[in-house]
């Protein structure tokens, strides 16, 4: 499915959560809203699924608008053909995960039909023999693999993740992050993901909408959104960033060199601040003379304090348009 908002916005308490905004999901992309605490991203969800009702523009599924304010239209959220999941699993507690996963199967189906579509949903997120526990006799990631499965029997043309991760621990959540990923592609599912996390964000998305403040900084792939930034904060939340001049163009931590590599490098002298070994290599943050703390890479150990000189190729410099 693809979906079109244009000029979305809401206040509330005429605090503005949301600014004007246009965003478009394209069929079968997982497209992923990042950005800090506060600055707008489950709003934005919540007004695609129908649960928080725009103060202006319009929203368009496929072509067909589901939602303007100017026409008085607003499709309902169960016919909006979506999915969602949520940080807090969001299951039935007195339902068995069968019944959580048949729940938002329609009525008056086949019993038969219905039993392959809950089976088929559980065998994907690798549940079968477990039907009949409830939630709390299930782990984290188990429960939030039956809030997936409930999403995707129904087939939705959208599935909407709000921190589907965040509630569980660091090595389950790259875990769950890499089979969610991997069912949502394998089904070909359009897939609207919202973090604050930026390893989630560059490691499962098509597209990265960085948001600020109610507002989209940038959208692009992954590989533009780090290497191409549009905006000193998107530079900063993303990745490091070593900056040349304050807020107008930096160098990425990869393209810092210890040596001339290059006719034209730019060479910039500093001191050792501090060294850490972060496996293969050692991570170097460096205080530059008249500019801040860069980070730089190295393959043996260095000494605090001693003095260096970075280098750094023109071509490597990322200027940021606007500033
Ligand atoms: P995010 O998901 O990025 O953390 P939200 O979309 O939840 O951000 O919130 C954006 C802003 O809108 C915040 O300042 C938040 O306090 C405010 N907000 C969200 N929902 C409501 C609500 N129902 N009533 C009042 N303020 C809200
Ligand atoms: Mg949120």
């Amino acid at each position: 499915m693809k979906l079109e908002m244009t000029g979305i916005q809401k206040s509330f308490n005429q605090t503005p959560a949301l600014l004007p905004t246009d965003l478009t999901l394209e069929h079968g992309k997982f497209t992923t809203l990042l950005g800090p605490s506060g600055c707008g991203k489950t709003t934005l969800l919540r007004m695609l699924a129908g649960l928080e009702q725009p103060d202006a523009g319009e929203i368009r599924a496929d072509g067909q608008c589901i939602y303007s304010a100017a026409k008085r239209i607003d499709i309902p959220t169960h016919k909006r053909n979506l999915g969602m999941v949520f940080q807090d699993f969001a299951l039935w507690p007195h339902m068995t995960v069968y019944e959580n996963v048949a729940f938002g199967l329609k009525a008056g189906k086949q019993k038969s039909d219905l039993r392959q579509k809950v089976n088929e949903a559980l065998g994907m997120v690798r549940l079968q023999g477990m039907e009949d526990r409830y939630p709390h006799q299930l782990s984290g990631g188990q429960q939030q693999r039956v809030a997936f499965a409930r999403a995707v029997a129904v087939r939705p043309g959208v599935i909407l993740f709000d921190e589907p991760l965040s509630a569980l621990d660091a090595v389950l959540r790259e875990e769950m992050r890499i089979e969610m990923m991997s069912l949502v592609r394998d089904m070909g599912l359009t897939a609207l993901y919202v973090t604050h996390d930026q390893i989630e964000a560059m490691s499962m998305s098509d597209e990265i909408v960085v948001m600020q403040k109610g507002r989209i900084l940038q959208k692009g792939s992954p590989e533009t959104i780090y290497s191409a930034p549009s905006d000193p904060y998107v530079a900063s939340f993303i990745g490091k960033s070593n900056w040349l001049t304050p807020n107008q163009s930096m160098v990425r931590p990869e393209h810092v060199t210890w040596n001339k590599t290059g006719h034209d490098d730019l060479c910039y002298p500093g001191t050792v601040l501090s060294v850490s070994y972060v496996g293969e290599r050692y991570e170097v943050r460096v205080q530059m003379e008249g500019l801040g703390v860069w980070t730089a890479y190295m393959n043996q150990r260095m000494c605090v304090g001693e003095r260096v000189q970075l280098y750094v190729a023109p071509e490597r410099i990322c200027r940021m348009d606007g500033y």
